[in-house]
């Protein structure tokens, strides 16, 4: 996979924080992010910008450096989640079927005597 550099991410900045970021772009733009200390330092005084001028309407009392980093955080687990999803329900059915199974065996024991 190809990631993105310094001004790609830099394009992209204002639409990750007005959540219009989506899929592949999304995911490399989080990727770049966390690795790189001087996009994150810039998106980080974007976002600290853009949410303040929006509270200051409102008159919340806010750490904005911690929801930055939830955003992130929130933001790259719900696409991992999103992306491994199938893999991970597989994997859940076949974990409850041996446990149904495993249950079923262990009823019929009890219930017939029987040691298998
Ligand atoms: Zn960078």
């Amino acid at each position: 996979m190809e990631y993105i550099d310094c001004a790609t991410c830099e394009q992209h900045m204002n639409s990750f924080i007005e959540n219009k970021l989506v899929g592949e772009m999304l995911w490399q733009f989080l990727t770049h992010v966390e690795k790189c200390p001087d996009c994150f330092e810039e998106l980080e005084t974007r976002y600290l910008i853009a949410e303040a001028l929006g509270r200051l309407e409102n008159g919340e009392v806010i750490n904005l450096r911690n929801e930055l980093a939830q955003k992130i955080r929130v933001t790259k687990r719900a696409m991992y989640f999103h992306y491994f999803n199938e893999d991970i329900l597989r994997v859940f059915e076949i974990i409850s079927m041996i446990i149904i199974v495993y249950e079923v065996f262990g009823f019929l024991s009890d219930f017939f005597g029987i040691v298998f």
